[in-house]
């Protein structure tokens, strides 16, 4: 893999373990939605791939992600402290992209954790304001500090008002707003009650991006709506960024 530098602008700690690192690094251009490949300076062969959380023409690079125990690439980059240089893939990939989906009149956006970070790059831009009706972001974490980008989440509300809904769900501890799993709160047709919309196949886009047990579960409800999963070859439902197995 050919790499370039990278430098640390700024890290922001969100929580314990819960971090934004900003980088400056001069990558081919991106499409939002798509993601790159960090690494090691001195180790070319440990590197791992993050999701881009800013716009495409911001100059500073985003990347939201959490410190996994005894995970070798979250620990190193946990180290890293501004002025610090790291490795970066130059050429982004990943087809988890508007371009990439069929028109609708809903695009509902499902995250859990760091996986809200690709949908804020996706909103940032103007693309997905224009092609749906409706734009639902909702997002599940275990605690109520880790509901970040709060920030742009308020510029999404008051830039687009009746065209965007926000649902953050809390699933460890005491909230005011929702608690249950996402698959969960489709099932029992809660965040539809909510938002005054159905999520039906024939008005609706879901993009899935997270925790993989989200994404298998959250399938399955929507495919017993009679969604499909979405390829290029076959265009369906459904679109999916796991980040794990
Ligand atoms: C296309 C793609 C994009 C990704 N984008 C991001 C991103 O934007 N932010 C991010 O934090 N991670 C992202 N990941 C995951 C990331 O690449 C690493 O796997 C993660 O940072 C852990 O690396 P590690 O070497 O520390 O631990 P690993 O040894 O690689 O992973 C150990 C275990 O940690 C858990 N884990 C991995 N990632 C996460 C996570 N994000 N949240 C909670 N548990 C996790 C899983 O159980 C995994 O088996 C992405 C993965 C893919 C495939």
């Amino acid at each position: 893999m050919n790499w370039i530098d990278a430098t640390v602008v700024r890290k922001h700690c969100w929580d314990k373990d819960l971090y934004s690192l900003f980088l400056r690094a001069n990558i081919d251009p991106f499409i939002a939605g798509q993601f790159t490949y960090l690494s090691a300076k001195d180790e070319p062969k440990l590197f791992r791939p993050y999701s881009f959380v800013n716009d495409i023409d911001d100059p500073i690079l985003e990347f939201y992600y959490t410190h996994v125990e005894n995970g070798r690439f979250s620990t190193y980059l946990n180290k890293l402290k501004p002025g610090d240089t790291l490795s970066i893939h130059p050429k982004s990939k990943g087809r988890f992209t508007l371009e990439n989906i069929p028109l609708s009149k809903n695009l509902w956006c499902f995250s859990t954790g760091t996986g809200l970070g690709v949908f804020i790059s996706l909103l940032k831009g103007s693309v997905a304001w224009h092609r749906f009706d409706n734009i639902i972001l909702v997002h599940s974490v275990r605690l109520i500090s880790h509901l970040t980008h709060q920030k742009e989440i308020n510029s999404f509300k008051s830039n687009y008002d009746k065209k965007f809904n926000y649902i953050p769900i809390v699933t460890q501890e005491k909230y005011i707003g929702l608690c249950e799993r996402i698959p969960l709160l489709i099932r029992n047709g809660v965040i539809e009650q909510q938002i005054q919309k159905k999520f039906l196949p024939e008005n609706s886009h879901a993009m899935l991006c997270g925790n993989p047990q989200m994404i298998k579960d959250l399938c399955l409800e929507l495919q017993a709506r009679g969604c499909k999963l979405h390829s290029h070859n076959e265009p369906g439902h459904i679109s999916l960024e796991k980040y794990w197995k």
